[in-house]
């Protein structure tokens, strides 16, 4: 085989940049042979989604689905009309990052941007977007859509979501959570997953597959199993219905039977406090938000950044504005951290 090279050091510039986690491969190896009913059907599919009931601790519904833009735009969908509004972070994946597909899917609902530090959304903010205008010109609010861990790197703690969550309820709007990073979230947190998510009311979780450690996929779980009415309509309608389903599903078995989604979450949020820890060591440069989760965002002079990307480190700059971001994944070592650390200590003596 004439194999192309994958680069050649490990990046900062996205957790998606990394491979695949052991226990993923060695899931996907387990369902590769043999043949297994199409669309769903099959005992891989009926495994994972067990395996995300108990982990959850809840029944719910579970659909795979192969990438979070998919995840997110079909489920606000699923919890709209189209005169509906759905009020996320100015910063939201949702709104800056899935080229309008949430209106798209949603046939035209509306995206109204809330504000608040460190990515994290403010309660008051959803409260004045609700009260601003209650007339039928307006288009009416009905989801909130948070994201954990947030587009910045941090981490909503149980109080703060609760709050976020308790506004929500108070407003009659639905709630979804963007957990593209909900692994790294939880290890951060250290709580059950069924206690910062639909024990706090969520409605509906897309939870990140693909940014721990997966080839491709994501779950969207439906804790409000009313909300999923006809949604298989929608996957399918929308292309995301996979013919071979156990390869979309069979790697969360690897992911969860073991834990091993939680070594590896603790090893990239353990890498990005190593980076933080370094990054407020160094003079000229600093942190612009909070190391809570696998992400580091770092205020840096020009050259710097320039010089960093002269010596081959591939990141981020039209995240944060005027930053760089730097996202630790499953397979970055504390070398990596400290070679990245040795450059910027370099560029800015
Ligand atoms: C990466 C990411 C997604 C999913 O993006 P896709 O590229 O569509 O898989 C969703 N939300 C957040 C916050 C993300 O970082």
């Amino acid at each position: 085989m004439n194999a192309p090279n994958p680069l050649p050091r490990r990046q900062f510039a996205s957790d998606n940049y990394a491979g695949v986690i052991p226990e993923v491969w060695e899931a996907l190896e387990h369902a590769r042979l043999g043949h297994a009913p199409a669309y769903g059907d099959d005992p891989w599919t009926d495994r994972a989604s067990d395996l995300l009931r108990e982990f959850f601790e809840t029944d719910c519904e579970v659909y795979f689905v192969f990438n979070g833009t998919a995840a997110n735009s079909l489920a606000l969908a699923a919890l709209c009309n189209s005169y509906h509004s759905v009020i996320c972070h100015a910063q939201a994946h949702v709104e800056t990052d899935e080229c309008g597909a949430p209106e798209f899917f949603s046939n035209g609902t509306k995206v109204l941007l809330a504000d608040g530090a460190n990515g994290k959304i403010d309660p008051t903010a959803v409260e004045n977007i609700v009260n601003r205008r209650k007339d039928i010109h307006y288009p009416k609010p009905r989801v909130l859509s948070v994201t954990q861990a947030t587009e910045m790197g941090t981490v909503y703690q149980p109080d703060e979501l609760a709050a976020l969550c308790d506004t929500a309820k108070r407003h009659h709007l639905r709630l979804h959570l963007d957990g593209a990073r909900l692994s790294n979230a939880l290890a951060s947190l250290g709580k059950a997953p069924a206690d910062v998510t639909w024990r706090l009311g969520i409605d509906v979780l897309c939870f990140g597959g693909t940014k721990i450690g997966m080839p491709v996929g994501e779950a969207v779980i439906f804790f409000n199993k009313e909300l999923a009415h006809e949604f298989e309509y929608r996957c399918k309608q929308s292309g995301q219905l996979a013919s071979k389903m156990r390869f979309l599903s069979a790697p969360w078995i690897g992911l969860l039977e073991s834990n091993a989604w939680l070594k590896h979450a603790q090893s990239a949020n353990a890498c990005a406090a190593e980076l933080g820890k370094g990054i407020e060591s160094i003079d000229g440069v600093s942190l612009l938000a909070p190391v809570e989760a696998n992400a580091c965002f770092v205020q840096m002079p020009e050259p710097v950044a320039e010089g960093l990307r002269a010596k081959g480190w591939k990141f981020y700059g039209f995240i944060a504005n005027g930053g760089a971001r730097f996202m630790c994944s499953w397979d970055t070592s504390l070398n990596d951290v400290n070679a990245l650390l040795d450059d910027i200590r370099e560029l800015t003596r």
